[in-house]
């Protein structure tokens, strides 16, 4: 486990100047096997796998979850061992963010929709933590998982606008059995939200189905999708969005590429999903 980003720097260094490719995993911890997954693409394309693991605290507003986000880094430490990740970097928060860091990065009007317009200054807080942490591990590809779309979204535009030398990968959405989409934040949930935060997954099933069965009216499938969730008395729907997924601007019409998205609170925990769709 490397501690320091003077560490981090100079390892990363040194494997670059002995010719060896890294691939960055960022993950906020609480390991599950969504971020199994991009571990095991990072341990196999690459020389050198590393994983960091941070709370970030600047993607969180207050009164949002960051007190309450799982943790358990013994745990972590475990499945990160038995996948072979080389390096896992486990900065203070102290080191990330000294007193008088002020600077953000902002992608613009990317960051405000979807997720974004319930969370100001959310996506800020992420690119800003991801650039950071490319700048420290120097990674050849870095890897995100499509259950935060928008994010994957983010980060491309930002790689390429600031000129990041690093590849962007993106892997599919691990799930449950039941379809609900692997989360951290799914160990937060009692035995009855757990059962009623189906309805993420079943409502983007129904409009996936009314889409391939010709329904091209975007507003339908919002209607749709919210009329799924409205059913489940712990769920409260935050947004639900069909969008362009290049621009993530809400569309009337669902022609060509789609992003049909969701944002649920089931109890007092935000749940979100997504699928893109093809017509
Ligand atoms: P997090 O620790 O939640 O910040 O997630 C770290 C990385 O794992 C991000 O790139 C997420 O998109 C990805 N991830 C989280 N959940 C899943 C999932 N169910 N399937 C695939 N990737 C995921």
């Amino acid at each position: 486990m490397v501690r320091t980003i003077q560490e981090m720097k100079e390892t990363a260094l040194s494997h670059r100047a002995s010719g060896k490719t890294i691939g960055l995993v960022p993950t906020m911890g609480y390991f599950h096997e969504g971020h199994l997954s991009l571990m095991r693409a990072a341990r196999s394309e690459n020389d050198i796998a590393v994983v960091s693991l941070f709370v970030n605290p600047i993607q969180f507003r207050p009164g949002e979850d960051l007190d309450r986000y799982p943790r358990d880094l013994n745990r972590d430490v475990e499945l990160a061992l038995d996948l072979e990740v080389d390096i896992l970097f486990v900065p203070e928060g102290t080191e990330i963010y000294p007193k008088e860091f002020c600077t953000r990065i902002s992608v613009q009007g990317l960051s405000d929709r979807l997720c974004g317009e319930s969370r100001p200054g959310h996506f800020q807080g992420v690119a800003t933590v991801v650039a950071k942490l490319f700048h420290i591990v120097q990674p050849h590809r870095a890897y995100f998982g499509l259950k935060d779309f928008q994010q994957t979204v983010v980060i491309r535009r930002m790689a390429q606008d600031l000129n990041f030398d690093v590849k962007i990968i993106t892997l599919p959405t691990v799930r449950e059995k039941d379809g609900l989409a692997m989360s951290s934040r799914n160990s937060c949930l009692s035995a009855d939200e757990r059962s009623a935060a189906r309805c993420l997954k079943e409502s983007l099933d129904i409009a996936v189905l009314q889409i391939r069965e010709g329904e091209r009216s975007a507003d339908s499938i919002r209607t749709i999708i919210r009329e799924r969730i409205a059913r489940e008395k712990l769920a409260r729907i935050d947004y639900v969005s069909v969008s362009s997924p290049k621009s993530l601007q809400e569309v009337s019409v669902v022609e060509g590429e789609a992003l049909v998205a969701l944002a649920v609170f089931v109890g007092r925990t935000r749940l979100i999903d997504n699928v893109l769709v093809r017509t």
